[in-house]
C-alpha cells in the first residue's frame, strides 16, 4: 500500500461566528502533488496552519505518517513556507542557509545542492536584500528543502510575483515533485493548480466542494465538435456508439459528450467504418476555470 503522509479527518475551525474550516477531510499519499484551491478566505491557510501546529483546531483529527509519530517529531520531516520569506538582509544567500543548517543540525554540504534546484547557485554570494521577490521565494524553497523533507508545503507560492517569477516557481515545484517529494500547495489560482497538481481539494467558505484528481475533474469535461455533409446520419451513427452520453446540435455542429474517454483517432475510424466522412472533428474541453466557477457559484 502506498504510504500516507498526512491524513485529515473532519477537521473544523471556528473563529467566533466564522466557520473557517468546515468538516474538511484529505488523504495525502507519497509522491503526489496536492492543491488546495479556493478563493480568498476559503480556509486554505487555516487548514495548513492547523496541520503545521500553529493554529489550534476546534474539532476533528489529523495524523502525520500513518500516526507513527507525534506532530512535533513529524514536522521535522516537513518543509513549509507559509509566510513571506524572511532572512537576514545583509547576509548572502549562502550565509543565510548556513544559519538555517546550524539551527536545524544539517550538514552544510546540502546548501549547494538546494541552491542549484532553485536556480540560485550562481547568486549564492549575493546579499539577500539585493534579491527580487521571486528570488527571495526561491531561497525560501531552498531553505525548506535543506533537511530533505518528505513533503513540501507552500501557501500561495507565486503571490505577488511577475509572470517570469511565477513561471520559475512552477518549474521548480514540478522539478521537486519529479524527484519524489510530495507537495501540498494552497492557491487561489486555477491555472496554477491545473499546471502543477495531480490532486485537488476545492474549498469554499471552509467546505470541500470537490476532492479528487485534477484529471478526473477535467476528463469529465472533454467533448467533441463534429460535422459531416449529412449531419442526420452522423447523429444516428453517433447514438449507436456505446460511450455516447449526450448529443446536441449548435450552429450546424454536432456536440457530443462521452461517458468515458474516447480518442479522436478512434472516433474518426468509427465513423469511417460506418461510411461517414467527417469534415470537422475537434476535441474540446471545458476549462478547469469554468468548472471551478460552476462549483463555487452553485
Ligand atoms: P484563505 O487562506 O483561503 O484565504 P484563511 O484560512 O486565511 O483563508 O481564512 C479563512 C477564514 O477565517 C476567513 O474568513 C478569515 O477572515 C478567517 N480567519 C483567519 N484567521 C483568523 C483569525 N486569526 N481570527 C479571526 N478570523 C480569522
Ligand atoms: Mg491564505
Amino acid at each position: 500500500m502506498e504510504s500516507t503522509i498526512l491524513s485529515i479527518k473532519n477537521l473544523n475551525k471556528r473563529y467566533g461566528k466564522i466557520h473557517a474550516v468546515n468538516d474538511v477531510s484529505l488523504e495525502i499519499h507519497k509522491g503526489n502533488v496536492y492543491g488546495i484551491l479556493g478563493p480568498n478566505g476559503s480556509g486554505k491557510s487555516t487548514t495548513l496552519g492547523i496541520v503545521l501546529n500553529v493554529v489550534n483546531k476546534t474539532s476533528g483529527e489529523y495524523s502525520w505518517f500513518d500516526g507513527t509519530m507525534q506532530t512535533h517529531e513529524a514536522l521535522k520531516k516537513v518543509g513549509a513556507i507559509i509566510e513571506r520569506p524572511n532572512f537576514y538582509p545583509y547576509m548572502s544567500a549562502k550565509e543565510n542557509l548556513e544559519l538555517v543548517c546550524k539551527i536545524k543540525g544539517i550538514n552544510y554540504n546540502k546548501i549547494n545542492e538546494k541552491l542549484e534546484i532553485v536556480g540560485l547557485l550562481d547568486r549564492k554570494d549575493s546579499k539577500f536584500k539585493t534579491f527580487s521577490l521571486g528570488m527571495k521565494q526561491r531561497l525560501a524553497i531552498a531553505s525548506a528543502l535543506l533537511n530533505d523533507p518528505e513533503i513540501l508545503i507552500l501557501d500561495e507560492p507565486t503571490n505577488g510575483l511577475d509572470p517570469q517569477g511565477i513561471h520559475q516557481i512552477r518549474d521548480i515545484i514540478r522539478l521537486i515533485a519529479s524527484q519524489g517529494t510530495t507537495i501540498l500547495l494552497a492557491s487561489h489560482l486555477l491555472d496554477e493548480v491545473e499546471k502543477v497538481c495531480s490532486h485537488v481539494l476545492v474549498l469554499r467558505y471552509g467546505k470541500v466542494l470537490y476532492s479528487g484528481t485534477v484529471d478526473s475533474m477535467t476528463n469529465h469535461s472533454v467533448f467533441f465538435e463534429l460535422q459531416a455533409n449529412d449531419n442526420k446520419s452522423l447523429t444516428d451513427v453517433l447514438k449507436q456508439h456505446p460511450e455516447t452520453d449526450t448529443v446536441s446540435e449548435i450552429e450546424g455542429k454536432i456536440i457530443v459528450h462521452f461517458k468515458n474517454k474516447v480518442d479522436a483517432a478512434q472516433l474518426n475510424q468509427y465513423f469511417f467504418d460506418k461510411g461517414i466522412c467527417l469534415n470537422h472533428l475537434v476535441q474540446k474541453r471545458t476549462s478547469l476555470e469554468e468548472q471551478f466557477l460552476a462549483l463555487t457559484n452553485k
